[in-house]
This record gives C-alpha cells, structure tokens and sequence, in this order.
C-alpha cells in the first residue's frame, strides 16, 4: 500500500499521521488539541450532545458526567502534522498514514 508522504523544505521525506479518532470516554475537554491544531479538524461540544450508543465504555459515571468534550468535525481536513497528540495529556488521539487515493 502506498501512503500519502510529504517532504520537509530540507528535502528529507516523512510521513504524515493523519487523526483517525478520539476516546471521548478519555477527553478531559481541555482544548488543548483544538487550540494547537492549524486546521479546522476539531470542535468542542457538550457532552449531551453525544450519542452515547456510538461509545464503547465501561464507566457508568461517563455517561452522567457534565461539561464539555472534544469531537471531530472534520477529520478529512488534517494534515498529519500530530501536534494534537503532543498536546493532548490524556491520550485521547490515535492516528494513521493514509493510503494515495487512486
Ligand atoms: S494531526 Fe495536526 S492537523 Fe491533524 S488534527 Fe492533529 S493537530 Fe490538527
Ligand atoms: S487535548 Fe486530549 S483531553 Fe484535551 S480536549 Fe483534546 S482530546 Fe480532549
């Protein structure tokens, strides 16, 4: 499988690790993520927004929980830089190369 690669200005190849999904059952929503991001892949909604049938946990007290979370709004507007993840204290973030479409 081919995957997207870029290159720096030096010339030296890498790959980008483009965001796949956040455990919001993890999410602090400290915003971190959203505020290092140079793209428009995050927003930060209230936990009653979430569908909570679409989230796979175990903690009966995340469902009850107040405040804010961190949702992707745009995963397909990421670059792969996985600044996010650098930030993010919880390790909320998993990423992936992604395959050249055809
Ligand atoms: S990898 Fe970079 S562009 Fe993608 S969501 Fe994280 S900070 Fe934003
Ligand atoms: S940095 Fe991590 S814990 Fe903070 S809002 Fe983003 S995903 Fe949630």
């Amino acid at each position: 499988m081919t995957v997207i690669t870029g290159i720096t200005r030096g010339g030296v190849e890498w790959t980008p690790s483009f965001v796949i999904t956040i455990d919001q059952t993890s999410c602090i929503g400290c915003g971190r993520c959203y505020k290092v991001c140079p793209r428009k892949v995050f927003e930060l909604i209230d936990r009653d927004e979430l569908d909570l049938d679409e989230i796979e946990d175990d903690d009966d007290d995340f469902d009850d929980a107040p405040g804010m979370v961190m949702n992707l709004a745009d995963a397909l507007d990421c670059i792969g830089c996985a600044s996010c993840s650098r930030v993010c204290p919880k390790g909320c973030l998993s990423h992936q190369p992604s395959p050249v479409a055809a």
